[in-house]
């Protein structure tokens, strides 16, 4: 399926729900965390809505891809300074034991000063 009306993600990506948008494409969402556990915290989510790191497929590779290699790029737009003294942290939770609270796939990208809130 690839939108699912239960879904707070969908929501925000169709802009049922607002959010503090930080970059769009034809295939991605990004937005900042509503609660963030780093000075800089932003999810990129893919439009189509995929549950959780457990339905991805090798058809899903590219765009897996293109979420890894969009990381970096906006984590230095966002204000995360450079590697190796500055950096980055990349996260997805799947499924409960695996910490995911909405199952429409996400990877935080989270940086800035030390100490953070969590992690
Ligand atoms: P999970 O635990 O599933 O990996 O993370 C879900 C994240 O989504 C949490 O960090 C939570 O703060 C964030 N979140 C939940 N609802 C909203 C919302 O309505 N807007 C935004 N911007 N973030 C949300
Ligand atoms: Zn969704």
């Amino acid at each position: 399926m690839s939108s699912d009306p239960n879904c707070i993600f969908c929501k925000i990506i169709e802009g049922k729900i607002p959010s503090r948008k930080v970059y769009e494409d034809d295939e991605l969402f990004v937005f900042h965390d509503i609660a963030p556990w780093a000075p800089i915290h932003f999810m990129i989510v893919p439009k189509r809505h995929i549950p959780s790191m457990a339905q991805v497929t090798a058809d899903d590779a590219g765009l897996l891809g293109r979420i890894m290699t969009l990381a970096p790029k906006l984590a230095i737009e966002q204000g995360c300074r450079p590697y190796p003294d500055g950096g980055f942290r990349i996260v997805v939770n799947t499924g409960a034991e695996g910490g995911q609270e909405v199952h429409h796939l996400h990877v935080h990208v989270m940086g800035g000063p030390r100490p953070w809130l969590r992690g």
